[in-house]
């Protein structure tokens, strides 16, 4: 059995939980190896104190379970079966009345919710989800080499991006230049939709992307991410098409002053809370403290957004292994939106800054 279904296990020893059934196909895949988007349809992993886990899918995906390399016991339901049926014979079949299960319960739903609790009626359900974030918060040596590649992929991405600004074009030109480039380098997949933003609408931190016109003066706001082997890297960069003003300039001035600290600041035994501060304060005493309206970055890892929430009130205290964003904005409406995004893996020494693109203020011309 793998290590982290083994730290699942012991979880489950300590809290008395009988049985964990995980839903969602990131933990799926974070345990098993094996990633789907069943869609509609049922995907369970269940794992017990000491019998043999089970893995539950649609039928026709038994093979790739296979070749992911779960050598645990694989049940495949066809569309005419009822799944929750053989979900309750393959527990019983290894334990017997179920009191503690665990389950996650943001991802699901009240329907499967019911259908559980009228199949084991003894038993009640505790969050299997904080236990998860929290396994998946320290990555591995080779959650972090893939990690890279997906950073360098977004590094490029960015490179295309700025090749692309030109007179006439819009957000969506350029960005369907940028994932063009990305395609024939064999991604298939982004990490969110991407965002390319000008002028106005950069002003916007999540704003969408469309016929805008590029016009010289304006900020260039790139925001994307690829997916390597199921792992997202998410990277924000703006760049200047022209010359900026000297207010436009400011704003990316300060971003970058306390995007830098917040880096400076990332080492174990830190706090989430004092690294979103450490940015928060510069971006407030130069004046735009009411323009910098969200946390200043997330974990990263299978999912786009995961543990540690880097919020100015989290105590959590920074690890090594952790990999987060550190991405403070400026948005002032009408003037400048500004975002610098990285992702960042701590080390013992510190932050080992994963994507790579120049920060320094790009002037295209
Ligand atoms: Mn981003
Ligand atoms: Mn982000």
């Amino acid at each position: 059995m793998n290590q982290r279904l083994h730290n699942l296990q012991a979880w489950m020893k300590e809290n008395g939980i009988e049985v964990s059934f995980i839903t969602s196909s990131e933990n799926v895949f974070y345990l098993s190896g094996f990633f789907t988007n069943p869609h509609e349809r049922l995907l369970g992993l269940a794992m017990f104190q000491e019998e043999e886990p089970f893995l539950i899918c649609p039928g026709m995906e038994v093979n790739d379970v296979k070749k992911s390399g779960w050598n645990h016991e694989i049940i495949g339901y066809s569309d005419i079966d009822n799944p929750w049926e053989l979900v309750l014979t393959s527990i019983n079949k290894r334990i017997g009345a179920v009191r503690n299960a665990a389950i996650e319960k943001e991802h699901m739903n009240v329907e499967r919710y019911e259908e559980l609790k009228s199949l084991f009626p003894s038993a009640s359900f505790v969050s299997a989800e904080e236990k998860m974030r929290k396994l998946r918060m320290i990555k591995d040596a080779k959650e972090l080499k893939v990690m890279e590649e997906a950073c360098a992929l977004a590094d490029y991405a960015i490179e295309v991006g700025c090749s692309e600004i030109k007179e006439g074009r819009t957000e969506l030109d350029v960005l369907n230049a940028v994932e063009y480039a990305l395609k024939k380098k064999g991604v298939t997949e982004m990490s969110f939709s991407t965002m390319v933003l000008t002028g106005a609408n950069a002003a916007s931190p999540h704003g969408n992307p469309g016929n805008t016109k590029i016009q010289k003066g304006d900020l260039v706001l790139f925001d994307l991410g690829v997916v390597v082997e199921r792992y997202c890297s998410d990277i924000t960069r703006t760049v200047a098409y022209g010359d900026i003003n000297d207010k436009q300039k400011e704003i990316y001035d300060t971003v970058l002053k306390a995007q830098l600290a917040a880096i400076e600041v990332s080492k174990p035994g830190a706090t989430a809370a004092e690294v979103d501060l450490t940015a928060r304060r510069i971006i407030s005493d130069a004046g735009y403290g009411e323009y910098f309206p969200h946390r200043l970055g997330h974990g990263l890892g299978i999912s786009v957004h995961e543990y540690p929430s880097m919020t100015e009130t989290n105590q959590l205290v920074i690890e090594e292994g952790m990999v987060y964003t550190i991405e403070p904005g400026i948005y002032v409406p009408g003037v400048a939106g500004v975002r610098i995004e990285d992702d960042v893996f701590i080390t013992a020494d510190g932050a080992k800054v994963l994507t790579n693109f120049p920060k320094e203020l790009q002037i295209l011309k």
